[in-house]
């Protein structure tokens, strides 16, 4: 399996000035350990970093200090995460062999091996898959209004998802997904919107409790939390 991992986002949100993924985490940058557990997956055969040119030297250092077993290549991302995916789906389709893609951001760094190797299985019976969890909170959808944000409808919960990443594709229909939203003007979050929006169908993979996208500060602090747990051996 071909994995995308776009990496080529900035530090925003996170109160950061340089890209946030080569914020040290437990010693080590937030994107050495997304490689790390990409690279532990066993249906891994190869992987694509998008990243911006200015974070080009300090990308090529991390992935020298994982030393994957596998071919690990950089590409040139885009203005937005849809813009990064877009080249790293357009280099592979152009390569006229890969016939699968997952993708998954650079952000969600405790992804374990195990959902990366669940998601190419599963990738085998489909066309369009996620990784996501049940949603736990009761979510509302809102109008802002004169008097503030007001509430329009309570979704039953029950039918409520949370999308994660890893997300996978047929790859020749994802290209065309893409094309197409760039035809259309789309913009979207994450991939499986594209299909969604063709009407094409998209299955849920059971994702992880603990598969975090890294955004905000305290995000790192619970990051750093469970990376320590795995990190202690069984008793
Ligand atoms: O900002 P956010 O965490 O939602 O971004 C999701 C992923 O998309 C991150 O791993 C980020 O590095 C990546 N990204 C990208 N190109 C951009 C913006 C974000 O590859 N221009």
């Amino acid at each position: 399996m071909h994995l995308l991992i776009p990496a080529a986002g900035s530090g925003k949100r996170m109160g950061a000035t340089v890209n946030k993924l080569l914020l040290p985490l437990l010693g080590r940058p937030i994107l050495a350990w997304t490689l790390e557990a990409a690279a532990r997956a066993c249906s891994i055969e190869w992987i694509g970093i998008l990243c911006q040119p200015h974070d080009w030297p300090a990308i090529e250092a991390i992935v020298a200090a994982v030393a994957p077993a596998k071919p690990v290549q950089l590409l040139v991302g885009g203005a937005t995460r849809q813009e990064s995916v877009y080249r790293g789906v357009e280099y592979l389709y152009s390569l006229g062999t890969v016939e699968r893609v997952l993708i998954h951001d650079g952000a969600r760094c405790l992804a374990t091996p195990a959902l990366f190797d669940r998601c190419s299985a599963a990738l085998q019976q489909v066309d369009g898959l996620v990784a996501a969890i049940p949603v736990k909170d009761t979510i509302k959808v809102t109008e802002s209004g004169p008097k503030g944000i007001q509430i329009q409808a309570t979704p039953e919960r029950s039918r409520l998802w949370a999308a994660q990443t890893p997300q996978g594709f047929r790859l020749p229909l994802l290209w065309q997904a893409h094309r197409e939203a760039l035809a259309q003007g789309w913009q979207v979050t994450d991939d499986a919107a594209l299909f969604e929006k063709l009407g094409w169908p998209v299955y849920i993979v059971e994702g992880e409790e603990s598969n975090l996208k890294l955004t905000t500060p305290l995000d790192m602090l619970l990051a750093a939390q469970i990376l320590q747990q795995r990190l202690v051996p069984a008793p």
